[in-house]
């Protein structure tokens, strides 16, 4: 039980990461509060893990729809302890063929929608007493990579966003921490287009098998363990930290 009565909201909760942090929060005691777009995913995993478990509707980057779900999180169970900003979309494009609406679009989701997140919970998190706020960032939020430009300056903006949140909630002592979490690449279905084809005489699989030292992908619930033990009270002197998942990809 090492979230034993933590509440806990997570952007993007109904596929990948996100899902598989709400099943730990639920089994280790706490309530997921599950906001995505996805409706219909999303419903199914709040009644797949009980009275534990609620769905909100939530597109991040609506401010609104923001507000909304932090004030039905507190609704529904009484206070706000943890957020988990996991929504994100991955795009691939170089430095020449992105275009100015992709470029926003990318960083409107993965770094804004951060933002709005950490805006909309730290002052319900504040008056539960404080809490946990985790960022997902990348691998690609630490190094670059050709293929990807505009992912990896929406997820270097995540990583220097939750040091800057860091630093205001210990400023105000309202006893809320906020760490990123780097991960390699995960077997969700996020990365399922980049796994067929052919590269270099691998299929896209085996390329990305490649990447990492351990030789595999990783899973969601690998990270999901990292995220844990930043949402819980194990982790109570981190804040403002980058916490690396990615099979020894960035060594
Ligand atoms: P995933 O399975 O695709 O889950 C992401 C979820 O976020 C999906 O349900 C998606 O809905 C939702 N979402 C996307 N845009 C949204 C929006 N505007 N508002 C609300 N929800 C939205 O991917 P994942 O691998 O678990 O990714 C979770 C996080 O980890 C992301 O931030 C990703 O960038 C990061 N990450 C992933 C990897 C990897 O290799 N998988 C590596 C490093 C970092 P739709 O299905 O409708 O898009």
């Amino acid at each position: 039980m090492r979230l034993e009565n933590k509440i806990v909201l997570i952007s993007g909760g109904a596929s990948g990461i996100g899902a598989e942090t709400a099943r730990r929060v639920v089994r280790e005691g706490g309530k997921a509060v599950v906001g995505d777009r996805d409706e219909e995913k999303g419903r199914a995993l709040a009644a797949e893990l009980g009275p534990s478990a609620a769905f909100v509707p939530l597109d991040v980057v609506d401010e609104p729809a923001w507000q909304k779900a932090v004030a039905t999180t507190v609704d529904t169970y009484g206070a706000l302890h943890g957020l988990l900003n996991a929504a994100g979309i991955g795009v691939r494009n170089s430095i020449e063929d992105c275009s100015l609406e992709e470029y926003r679009r990318v960083n409107d989701v993965n770094s804004m929608g951060t933002f709005l997140g950490c805006k909309s919970a730290i002052p319900a998190m504040a008056r539960s007493g404080g809490g946990s706020i985790v960022n997902i960032s990348s691998v690609l939020g630490l190094r670059g990579a050709s293929y990807a430009m505009a992912y990896c300056a929406s997820k270097g903006a995540v990583r220097s966003l939750t040091k800057n949140v860091a630093m205001h909630c210990a400023q105000m002592k309202y006893g809320i921490r906020c760490n990123s979490v780097h991960p390699g690449y995960i077997d969700t279905p996020m990365i399922a287009p980049r796994l067929s084809g052919t590269i270099d005489n691998m299929t896209g699989r085996q390329w990305l098998e490649a990447l990492h030292p351990l030789g595999r992908l990783g899973r969601a619930e690998e990270v999901a363990d990292m995220i844990l033990f930043l949402l819980s009270d194990e982790s109570t002197f981190s804040t403002g930290s980058e916490f690396v998942c990615d099979g020894g990809l960035t060594a």
